[in-house]
Formats: C-alpha cells, structure tokens, sequence
C-alpha cells in the first residue's frame, strides 16, 4: 500500500531563515495541541525574533474569547470560528485590528486552503477530515495531530496525497517517533513496530473499580496534559488502537507487524525492530511541544520550549504486556484494522459518540467498549469499501446514530 508519510529525507536542508519564514496556519488553536503550537511560536520569536513563524490562520469551534486573545498576541490575517452565532462577538473583539474574521464549518475549511507553508491539524475528532482534505490538496505541508480523520479517511487521505505532493508530518507523539527513526528508510525492512502506551490511569485499578470510575478520574492522564477526548482514549487504551490505524497508514506497516507495550513512564515513544536484530528506540520527555517543533521545522531542528531528557532523574523504564480484558478497546480497533473498509470509520464514530456520553455522565466507563462493540456488530456494518468522502461521512453518520441508539439502550 502507499503510505501517506511517503518519506521522512528530505531532498535537502532548507536554510534556518527559511525555516523560519514559513507562515503556520493552527486550526484548532485553543485546544491542548493548538495551544502548545502556539507556545512553540512564541518560544521560536523570544529566540529568533519577532519575524519568526508569521502565522496565517488560527480556527477555534466555539470559544471566541480564547481565539480573539490568540489572534490579538499572533496577529493572523485570518480567524475563522466554527460555531457560527458566536461570529459577531468575535468580529467585535478584533475589531480595528484588520484580521478578518470567518465562521462556520466552510470557514474552517477555507482556512485550511488558505496559502500557508505548514498546516497545524489540531481539531480533535473525525470533524478535522474535511479540513485536512482542503489542506492537502493545495499540497500543503500537514503538521498531523489529529488521528481520528486517518483512522476515518486514511484511503482517501492517502490518495489526496499522492495526487497533490503534500507532505505529512506526523505530531501524534509515537507516530513523530517513527517518522524520525525510519528517517526516510524503507518501511520494507521493518520487521516489528511497537507503539508503547502509558496504561493511563486505570492501569492498576482492578475491573470492578472501573465500572465505577468518573469522567474525572478517567481523564486524569498520569503523565500527558491532553485534551478530554484524547485523555479518556488512553484511560480505555482506544487511543492506542486508533494508533495503530494510524500507524498503517502513516507508514504502509501490515497489521501483523504492528504492536502495543505499556510503559508507564512515557520516555520511550516507539520501538522499531529490522530484520538484522536490531531495534531502534525513539526517546524524549512526554511534552508535545518536542513533536509540535520537529513538525514545524522538519528536515531541520529549531529550539523549543520543552526541557530535554535527564534519564538520571527518570530512574526507571518499565515494560509490560496491555491487559486485553480491562481494556477491550484495544482489541477491537486491532478486528477493525484486519477488517479494514469501513470498520475503522465505524469504530471511530462509535468510539466519539461514545465519548461523549461517558464524559456526560449518561454511561458508565465500561460502557464504551460495549457502544463500541454493538455499533460494530449491527447489521450492514460491513457493507463494503468507503472511499470517497460522501460514502465516509454516510458511513460516519450511521455509526453515529447507531451508536447513539446504543447508548439510549443503555440509560434505559
Ligand atoms: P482539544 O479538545 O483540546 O482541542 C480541540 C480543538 O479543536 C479546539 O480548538 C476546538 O475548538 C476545535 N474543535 C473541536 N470541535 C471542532 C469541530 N467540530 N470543528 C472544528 N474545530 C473543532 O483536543 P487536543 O487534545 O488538542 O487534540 C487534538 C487532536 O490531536 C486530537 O485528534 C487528538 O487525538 C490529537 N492528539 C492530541 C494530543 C495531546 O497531547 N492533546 C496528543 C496526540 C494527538
Ligand atoms: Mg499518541
């Protein structure tokens, strides 16, 4: 298959002051991702100058106070926010500074099509495919934190790619990992990928006590400050699955060369095993602004905001075996993966809507690998390919009213 980080060498290094010059559009902003890119920028203008990484365009989906402060600190030509109504409030905040002011989902989208160098994928949800379609096929270069739009679109992402030429930089921190050790190496010689997962905080719970836990405890990450989604992804370890569909597409691997380890402490991102006997690691402190800032300036470094590694201090690196009864997700996005067609945009649908109802307290915490797995069971669920974009966001909306179904069940 084709893989959508085609390769990781570039033909040459560009200059630091081109580098520099390239102008960032950060959809997304003012979430956990978007926020991070943006303290990326800052600490790049404190040590560059103030010229450093111009931004083009910020987007946010309802919180116009955070995105008016954002726009007003980096000055984008452009600010687009989802939530229509709050339109008005926004334009009334920036008013006098020139930065035009777009909202609603089409305003999002042509914000990605917008001409900057680097495109920040910061939404969170299948709702970044659209825009991150937009972005590649102006042959962009797609700085990707979202996973959900690969594991949703990944076929029709890829072929977006192929065609324009765009460049996709993985953010997602173990898919970052990969990318930086395959280092442009075929993927033809990687016996074994590993993504290593934190076990996140139910690690150690025994599974009666998790029936029990709340949206609080759940997104508690204990080393990762994410947003909710991504948070409670890793306490029910789906966030692992949705990487290895991540993975697979990011970098062509085959289903039975993928793999999952806990290790709690989060300094080892990745493993990759060749042929020869050799496995080649990939470590850093858990920070997103370290894979936020090689994005940004791959095939280069720039400095960043985050403290490096001292293993003296970390002490201990521990490996073991994910629990595959506590945490059923990870099994089930592994079926979808071996399924692939539409099971891995079922299995995210499922997983968002299920997300949602835990985080509003309407299902339990081991209800979500419940939603998940009667979404995927329903009838016609594997009712061939989708590939193009109509049939993914047809398929998207019958999971999630199919899961939305479940979940009434479940109240009931
Ligand atoms: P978040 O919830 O903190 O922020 C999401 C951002 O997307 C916000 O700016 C929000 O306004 C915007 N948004 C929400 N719904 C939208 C919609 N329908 N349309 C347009 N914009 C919308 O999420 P996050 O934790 O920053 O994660 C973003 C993405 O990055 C996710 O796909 C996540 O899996 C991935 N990721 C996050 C981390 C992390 O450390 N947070 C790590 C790896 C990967
Ligand atoms: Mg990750």
């Amino acid at each position: 298959m084709t893989r959508i980080a085609v390769s990781s060498r570039a033909a040459e290094l560009p200059d630091l002051s081109d580098v520099l010059a390239r102008r960032i559009s950060v959809l997304g902003s003012t979430g956990s991702i978007g926020k991070n890119t943006l303290d990326v920028v800052a600490h790049a203008r404190k040590v560059y100058g103030e010229d450093a990484l111009p931004i083009e365009a910020l987007t946010a989906q309802s919180n116009a106070e955070m995105l008016a402060a954002q726009a007003r600190k980096f000055r984008p030509r452009v600010v687009a926010i989802g939530d229509a109504p709050a339109r008005e409030r926004l334009k009334d905040m920036l008013t006098g500074t020139g930065i035009e002011v777009g909202a609603g989902r089409e305003a999002v989208i042509a914000a990605a099509a917008r001409p900057s160098e680097v495109v920040m994928m910061a939404i969170v949800g299948a709702a970044a495919l659209e825009p991150a379609l937009a972005a590649v096929r102006r042959g962009a270069t797609v700085a990707l934190a979202n996973k959900e739009c690969i594991v949703a679109g990944g076929a029709l992402l890829q072929d977006a790619i192929v065609c324009s030429g765009a460049a996709v930089i993985p953010v997602d921190s173990e898919h970052n990992a990969i990318f930086q050790v395959l280092n442009g190496g075929s993927a033809d010689d990687v016996a074994r990928v590993t993504l290593t997962a934190s076990g996140g905080p139910f690690r150690e719970w025994p599974l009666e006590r998790m029936k029990a836990a709340t949206p609080e405890q759940a997104i508690a990450h204990p080393n990762w400050s994410m947003g909710k989604k991504n948070s409670l992804d890793s306490a029910t370890l789906m966030n692992k699955g949705l990487e290895l569909i991540e993975a697979h597409y990011l970098f062509g691997i085959s289903p039975s060369r993928l793999g999952v380890v806990v290790h709690p402490q989060s300094i080892v991102h990745c493993l990759v095993a060749y042929a020869d006997g050799t496995t080649l690691a990939h470590l850093s402190m858990p920070d997103m602004r370290t894979p936020i800032a090689h994005a940004i300036a791959w095939p280069r470094r720039i400095a960043g905001p985050s403290p490096g590694l001292d293993l003296a201090s970390v002490k201990a690196l521990t490996f073991e075996a994910p629990d595959a009864d506590k945490f059923p997700c990870l099994g089930l996005a592994e079926h979808c993966l071996r399924m692939g067609g539409r099971a891995p945009t079922i299995l995210n649908a499922a997983n968002e809507i299920a997300v949602e109802a835990f985080l509003g307290r309407r299902i339990g915490f081991l209800d979500i690998a419940r939603v998940v797995e009667e979404t995927l069971a329903a009838e016609n669920a594997w009712n061939g390919p989708a590939f193009d974009l109509d049939s993914i966001l047809a398929t998207d909306r019958w999971a999630r009213d199919t899961a939305g179904g479940v979940c009434a069940r479940i109240v009931a």
